[in-house]
C-alpha cells in the first residue's frame, strides 16, 4: 500500500474535571487547609493523602459544597462554581459523594436506594438502576433490602447510588475504612472499574499509602493544611520530599 501522509493531530488542551485555587479555611483563628490548589483531570483519579487531621476532610466538604472557605475558588470544568462572593449550591454541583458511613436508606430497597437521586421518566430511573447494579454485580439484590446485605454489598450499592445523577465528579472520604482487609482489595479494584466505566473524575481521601499507592493515578501528599508534594504514584513513593514524607510511606508493607 502507498504510505500515507501522518495523520493531522489536533492538540486540545485538556481543561480540569476539578480544580481548586489557593483554598483557605481556619476554625478559631488555626489554618486547618491553607491555601491548598489541586487539579483534578477527567477519568483520572487523584488521592488526597494524608495523616488525621491534617485537614482533608475540610477539604472535601468545601468542594460538596457544605463547608464555607474563607478564600480561595472552586472550579469544574472550568466554569467557576464557589468563590467567597459567587456559590453554587451543593445539589447542583454535580458532584457525587461518598463516605465509610455513608449510610444507606434503610426502609428502601436497594433498587429503591440507588434511584434515590435520579429525576425523569419511571422507566429511565429504572433502566438506569439496573445498569449500575449490573456494574456493581447486585442485580439480584434489587429487591432487597440494606440490612440482608453484607458490608462489603452495601458500600458496593453506595458507590452505584453515588453514581446514578452521572456526577461528573465523584469526592470519597475514606470509603473503606469500615471494610475488613480480606474485602478491601477486591473492592477497591471493582470500585476503580465502575468509576473509570461511568469516566467520573474522582479525588479520593485516605490517610493509608497503600490505598494511594493501589488507587491513584496522582497523589497530593498533604500534611498541616498544606499540600506538600505531589506527583505520580512511584514518584512521591520513591522520591519523598522530606523525611516526615519518608517515614509516612515507610509503613507500607
Ligand atoms: P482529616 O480529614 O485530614 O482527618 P479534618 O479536615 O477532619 O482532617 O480536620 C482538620 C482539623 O480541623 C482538625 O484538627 C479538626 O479538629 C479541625 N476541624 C474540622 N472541622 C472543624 C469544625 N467544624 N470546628 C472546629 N475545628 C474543626
Ligand atoms: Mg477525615
Amino acid at each position: 500500500a502507498p504510505p500515507t501522509a501522518p495523520e493531522r493531530t489536533q492538540v486540545t488542551p485538556l481543561v480540569p474535571r476539578l480544580e481548586i485555587r489557593d483554598l483557605t479555611r481556619s476554625f478559631d483563628g488555626q489554618a486547618v487547609v491553607d491555601h491548598v490548589s489541586l487539579k483534578v483531570m477527567p477519568g483520572q483519579v487523584t488521592c488526597l493523602l494524608g495523616p488525621s487531621g491534617c485537614g482533608k476532610s475540610t477539604t472535601l466538604r468545601m468542594i460538596a459544597g457544605v463547608e464555607m472557605q474563607d478564600s480561595g475558588e472552586i472550579h469544574v470544568d472550568g466554569n467557576l462554581i464557589c468563590d467567597t462572593v459567587f456559590r453554587v449550591p451543593p445539589e447542583r454541583r454535580m458532584i457525587g459523594l461518598m463516605f465509610q458511613d455513608f449510610a444507606l436508606f434503610p426502609h428502601l430497597t436497594v433498587g429503591q436506594n440507588v434511584a434515590f437521586g435520579l429525576k425523569g421518566p419511571a422507566e429511565a430511573k429504572r433502566a438506569r438502576v439496573e445498569e449500575l447494579l449490573g456494574k456493581v454485580g447486585l442485580q439480584r439484590f434489587v429487591d432487597e433490602f440494606p440490612y440482608q446485605l453484607s458490608g462489603g454489598e452495601q458500600q458496593r450499592v453506595a458507590l452505584a447510588r453515588a453514581l446514578a445523577p452521572r456526577p461528573r465528579i465523584m469526592l470519597m472520604d475514606e470509603p473503606f475504612s469500615g471494610l475488613d482487609n480480606r474485602l478491601r482489595d477486591d473492592i477497591r479494584d471493582e470500585t476503580l472499574e465502575v468509576l473509570k466505566a461511568e469516566d467520573a473524575a474522582v479525588l479520593l481521601v485516605t490517610h493509608e499509602p497503600e490505598e494511594a499507592m493501589r488507587m491513584a493515578d496522582e497523589i497530593a501528599l498533604m500534611r498541616d493544611g498544606k499540600i506538600v508534594q505531589q506527583g505520580a504514584p512511584y514518584n512521591v513513593y520513591n522520591a519523598p520530599i522530606d523525611r516526615h514524607a519518608m517515614s509516612f510511606f515507610s509503613d507500607i508493607n
